[in-house]
């Protein structure tokens, strides 16, 4: 393959100093979880999405330009509607978004920002890649903001240790907060009108968030499996419209490298801790369904903020199978203190070299993108001591062997990866067939 002559040294780093607007990729970060983290909404909560006039004469408007009415907080997130984030934020507000999301690591952001706007991603300066990176990732790290790094320690050639690196470590929400987080953010790639659809990984979950900006000047894609947090952004750096076919660059080159680090992982779930209800819910009116409720799905929450029963429908109640997940394997202490034993020194890291001119692959993908694009794969989020890799045989409830850590998904950038999840002795394959990295099932736009 040819990618073209390095004729710069030293050049722009877009996975590093690029501030690029977000577009709706912010919405996770921005609304999703302070909101569930301070229980303003759950992923059941109606909002109304409707032509709105907000303060400042505000009007933010669909990307299709229609409406789909009242809608649980799922369903908005699944074809990233706009009213209703705009909604949730004026709950939330802005000043205490913002909090939120300098704790997980974006520093971009100005007194500007503080506007209902921000739901959007419509920013002063923008975040960088990496800083989407290492925010999402604080999802995927069930609640911990980990700092990123390129390397893990310098050593001479003695053998002597020269330096480590030092991450800055925080918990900004419990892991119960980050498991709802989780579940919402599979609908956009599970769900059947889902912007992100063409990211699913058979037999690993994905959670996976579009973002596009105002004349398609941006298209990003973030998100993270059990294994590997990812954010690709496509762009001009001087902002041009990006024609790509109606499709989604950012959201292609993040499927397909994901699906291709991916190859030979054993299937793997989010892992679902203690204190977190599951429930049919009625649709309609986001409450939990009776047998009279037409239109039911399954949602998640923090136990505690379930809701009553349909208000709208009659019969008795539809779904016994609310439950405390409080078996003794299940067990998970939170870590509001922030003493989790995160091991950072854990992982050897030999390659901080992740810096090309044009390229900022922090995989050992090698060049992928034209010098428009950059991804970055958030190297420190697998670590996630705290993350686990799913065990295909453990009985019920996706619930994942807490034990089999990944110990070193960081991998040199001239290796494979290939021996990411270490710490497990179950090696059961996923199917072949079903990794297939060279189709995309479905493009659909999130504009
Ligand atoms: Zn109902």
């Amino acid at each position: 393959m040819d990618f073209g002559e390095k004729d710069t040294f030293r050049g722009l780093n877009r996975a590093t100093q690029s501030q690029r607007q977000t577009g709706s990729a912010i919405k996770p970060l921005a609304v999703l979880v302070p909101g569930i983290n301070e229980k303003i909404f759950t992923g059941a909560t109606i909002y109304n999405d409707e032509k709105t006039t907000f303060e400042k004469d505000y009007e933010p408007k669909n990307s299709d330009g229609g409406y789909l009415g009242e809608i649980t907080v799922r369903r908005a997130l699944e074809s990233s509607q706009n009213i209703p984030f705009v909604e949730m934020m004026e709950q939330i507000t802005p000043k205490k978004a913002i909090s939120y999301l300098e704790k997980m690591g974006i520093t971009s952001l100005t007194d500007e920002d503080e506007s209902l706007a921000l739901a959007l991603g419509g920013l002063q300066n923008g975040v960088t890649p990496l800083e989407m990176a290492s925010a999402y990732a604080t999802i995927a790290n069930d609640g911990i903001y980990i700092e990123p790094t390129f390397y893990s320690s310098i050593v001479d050639s003695r053998g002597r240790t020269v330096m480590n690196s030092e991450q800055e470590r925080r918990t900004v929400f419990s892991e119960q907060v980050a498991y709802v987080l989780k579940k919402l953010l599979q609908q956009p790639v599970d769900g059947t009108y889902g912007t992100a659809t063409y990211c699913a990984i058979p037999g690993i979950d994905v959670a996976a968030k579009t973002g596009t900006t105002d004349e398609n000047y941006d298209k990003w894609l973030c998100g993270f499996t059990p294994y590997y947090t990812a954010v690709a952004w496509f762009g001009f750096d001087q902002n041009e419209t990006i024609k790509y076919n109606n499709q989604n660059p950012a959201g292609i080159m993040w499927a397909n490298v994901m699906r291709s680090i991916h190859d030979g992982f054993s299937g793997a779930r989010f892992y679902q801790p203690s204190r977190i209800v599951t429930a049919e819910i009625c649709e309609d009116t986001g409450e939990i369904a009776r047998t009279g409720c037409t239109n039911t799905y399954i949602e998640y929450f923090l136990s505690g903020t379930e809701p009553d029963e349909c208000t709208k429908h009659t019969g008795s109640k539809v779904n016994t199978n609310i439950r405390e997940d409080d078996t003794e394997e299940n067990i998970i202490y939170t870590d509001d203190n922030n003493d989790l034993e995160l091991n950072p020194d854990d992982e050897e890291v030999t390659n901080p070299n992740v810096q090309n001119d044009n390229e900022e692959i922090s995989e050992n993908i090698e060049n992928e993108n034209t010098q428009n694009e950059a991804i970055q794969n958030e190297i420190d989020a697998p670590p996630a001591q705290n993350n686990t890799v799913a065990n295909d045989t453990l009985p019920e409830n996706d619930v994942v062997d807490e034990n089999e850590i990944i110990d070193n998904p960081v991998s040199d950038g001239n290796e494979e990866i290939n021996n990411t999840p270490t710490g497990g002795g179950q090696t059961e394959e996923t199917d072949e067939e079903a990794n297939n990295t060279e189709t995309l099932e479905s493009e659909e736009q999130d504009v």
